[in-house]
């Protein structure tokens, strides 16, 4: 076996070891006898130079022009481009994901980077009247500081490039703490901002599992956590932001659902299903894990839907042809399992699926079939945790209000979609379901970049990734007045 490739942590804009010597290795979830490579292990010692890197360098970022900022990122882009190739190849190895969606992961980031760049020669902030004469007044965005960014592995490029991209035109100067089992997509990607420019200690790498991102998030000259990740983790996240009134954005998990009314397209709502159940082998915050069918239609779009969920092709993700790859590691397929048999120990009828997929060529992978619950009732735990897995719920429903009820009654608001040809349905739904995102007559996934990403009640603590809406997280607003009057102004204050 060839020796292990050992990487490194990027601080201060140079290559270093974790201080304590400590690495972790990182497999490939379709064949775990292949190592990817070994990853430093970091301490907070290694926080610790990561935040010193930062605040060095935040002096001098904050004021360089943002019109500036913004060439290094669309620079950045370009590479990203060019590079898109070799890139997607490398996170199907180490992520699991089907080509296909690897390239869209990277297309995704190249998207973020030319949508931030942008924002460097905007960043507006208002001009507005004042109630008193001879006298100024307009907002103003300023960087936040040295921030904290700690990231999940299903989109170990997208996600980053979600919060880095935004982050730095904004001005701040980020501590990054990718997934453990996506190290190399993460590296890879500082890699090309390094090339493309960015100053030293302006973004700065440090690998690393749980006790890393909590060594950033405890960190008190770390003044801003972005949080991508389970609702768990986000949790005690939030937790210690609140205590120490640190500012906080967090992106959490999701159930999301799909709604077939009578009058849809059935081929368009069963392909969008297929795809937004067992697209990414369901491992997405935005993946359908439960779908509403009118009653009338159930009986054929249970049939049909089970029929192309059959002949989903599973394998490893480079291979040509394969639509599903494996789950991400052997934890996370045993934690998927587990909800299988839960289903079933709650009454649910499991219809196809509810196994690891270990049919030749797949033995030494995280692989594990297309799973369709029907009977299940809305109350069960399948229908309200998210498994993150390739697992997915059959309801049926009678009156479109019924289905409404019940997409809301969980505690997510990630996602939601609705098929139907009639838009008072429609309507209703953009109105009523209770998430960050609703599509019509589209899957429940597939975000795009310039449009606010995220979701509401336990999905998220109130902030939007992408578009616009991501600046407010990486920013601080002042009100800036300035009064020309050569005397002193009172402001609500009455003239004798
Ligand atoms: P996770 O919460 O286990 O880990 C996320 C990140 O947090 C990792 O980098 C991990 O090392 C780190 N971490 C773990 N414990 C920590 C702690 N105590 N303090 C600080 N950092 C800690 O999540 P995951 O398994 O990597 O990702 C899957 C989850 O992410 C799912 O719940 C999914 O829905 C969610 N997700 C949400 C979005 C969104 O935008 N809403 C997008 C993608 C994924």
């Amino acid at each position: 076996m060839a020796r292990a490739q050992k990487y490194l942590n990027y601080i201060g804009g140079r290559w270093v070891p974790a201080k304590g010597g400590k690495t972790f290795p990182n497999v490939n979830p379709a064949d775990k006898k292949e190592l990817i490579g070994l990853f430093p292990e970091s301490g907070p010692e290694d926080v610790d130079r990561a935040v010193e890197a930062a605040e060095g360098a935040f002096p001098e970022w904050r004021l360089i022009p943002p019109p500036r900022r913004g060439e290094i990122i669309l620079e950045a882009g370009l590479l990203l481009k060019e590079h898109k190739e070799e890139l997607a190849r490398l996170m199907t190895r180490e992520m699991g994901k089907v080509l296909r969606e690897t390239r869209g992961d990277v297309q995704e980031a190249i998207d973020m980077a030319l949508y931030a760049a942008g924002e460097g020669r905007r960043l507006f902030g208002q001009t507005t009247t004042s109630e008193l004469q001879n006298k100024f007044a307009m907002s103003i965005r300023m960087p936040v500081g040295v921030s904290g960014l700690i990231t999940p592995w299903n989109f170990p490029m997208a996600i980053p490039s979600w919060k880095i991209f935004p982050a730095l035109v904004c001005g701040n100067t980020l501590v990054f703490k990718p997934a453990e089992d996506t190290p190399l997509s993460a590296l890879k990607f500082v890699e090309i901002l390094e090339k493309a420019g960015l100053p030293k200690g302006v973004l700065n790498l440090v690998h690393g599992g749980p006790s890393t991102g909590e060594a950033i998030v405890r960190h008190p000259r770390i003044r801003l956590i972005s949080f991508t990740g389970s609702c768990e983790v986000g949790r005690l996240v939030g937790e210690h932001c609140g205590k120490t009134l640190k500012r906080c954005s967090l992106e959490m998990g999701g159930k999301n659902a799909q709604i077939v009314m009578k009058d849809a397209d059935l081929d368009l709502a069963l392909e969008g299903a297929v795809w937004g159940a067992f697209g990414t082998t369901g491992q997405r915050c935005t993946a359908t894990s439960r779908i509403f069918v009118q009653e009338g239609i159930f009986s054929k779009f249970k049939r049909e839907f089970i029929a192309r969920s059959r002949r989903i092709k599973i394998g490893g993700g480079l291979k040509k042809g394969i639509e599903m790859g494996p789950l991400i590691n052997e934890v996370q397929r045993e934690r998927v399992h587990d909800y299988v048999e839960i289903g079933k120990k709650e009454g649910a009828k499991l219809e196809i699926g509810g196994r690891f997929a270990r049919w030749k060529g797949l033995e030494r992978g995280f692989f594990y079939e297309p799973t369709i619950f029907t009977g299940v009732n809305p109350k069960m735990r399948i229908a309200q945790e998210e498994i993150f897995g390739p697992v997915t719920c059959l309801v049926s429903f009678k009156r479109f209000e019924d289905a409404l009820r019940m997409v809301n009654d969980v505690s997510y608001g990630l996602s939601s979609s609705l098929y139907s040809r009639d838009v008072n349905s429609a309507m209703n739904a953009i109105r009523d379901i209770e998430a960050g995102i609703t599509y019509v007559n589209g899957p429940t996934i597939g975000a795009e970049v310039h449009l606010p990403f995220g979701g509401v009640k336990n999905t998220g603590n109130g902030h939007r990734e992408a578009g616009e809406t991501a600046l407010d997280i990486f920013s601080e607003w002042k009100s800036v007045f300035i009064d020309y009057s050569g005397k002193l102004q009172k402001a609500q204050i009455d003239v004798d």
